[in-house]
């Protein structure tokens, strides 16, 4: 099964794509964790990307789309996977169909955690608080500037492609300001009509 979580920063996509890869046993591919990572090995990918990413911007659609080919092509994703955090503009939405296709597979279902988007700034703040009282490193790109970047970058660039999964008959709309265990039941519901079919 192939699925992908669509909704803004701070709407629970990774701690979602978590808990359902966890249930179904196929990965969780999340570029933002990815590119974390090429930044803190200092990577080339990383070293471009470190600023955009600090800033809130859009890491440049031919690194993602490629980070995102060599990560499906491993064994591991042979049965499915949860895209998370792409595709983020239309080019790698036209990107991974295109990828799908070589491969004979297609996306499944797109899960839309729809959320308050007033109340995201809180939630990303109290990310911020809670990672630090754990002794955590906070993000880099948590805090009110890049989240207003991150934000603007969102609907100017990835709320387009709800409508073209909607388009494709693809969207399923989920309440994401519901608590977490709520949030996860709306979708082993959705999830379990895919796995009766
Ligand atoms: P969030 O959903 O909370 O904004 P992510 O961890 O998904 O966080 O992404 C963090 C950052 O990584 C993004 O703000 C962006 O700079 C970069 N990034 C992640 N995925 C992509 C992508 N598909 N395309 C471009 N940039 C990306």
């Amino acid at each position: 099964m192939i699925l992908m979580l669509l909704g803004p920063p701070g709407a629970g996509k990774g701690t979602q794509s978590q808990l359902i890869s966890d249930k179904l046993g196929i990965p969780q591919l999340s570029t933002g964790d990815m590119l974390r990572a090429a930044v803190k090995a200092g990577t080339p990918i990383g070293m471009k990307a470190k600023k955009i990413m600090a800033e809130g911007g859009l890491v440049h659609d031919e690194i993602v789309i490629g980070i995102i080919a060599d990560r499906i092509a491993e064994p591991d994703c042979a049965k499915g996977f949860i895209l998370d955090g792409f595709p983020r503009t239309l080019a790698q939405a036209d990107a991974l169909d295109t990828l799908l296709k070589s491969r004979g597979s297609k996306i499944d279902c797109v899960i839309e955690l729809k959320v308050d988007d007033t109340k995201l700034v809180d939630r990303i703040e109290c990310r911020a608080r809670e990672t630090q009282a754990a002794g955590g490193t906070v993000r880099a790109d948590d805090n009110a500037d890049a989240l207003k970047t991150r934000l603007i970058a969102y609907y100017r660039e990835t709320a387009p492609i709800i409508g073209y999964y909607f388009a494709h008959g693809l969207l399923k709309p989920v309440d994401g300001m519901a608590p977490i265990e709520d949030v996860s039941r709306q979708i082993d519901e959705i999830l379990s009509e895919f796995q009766a079919a």
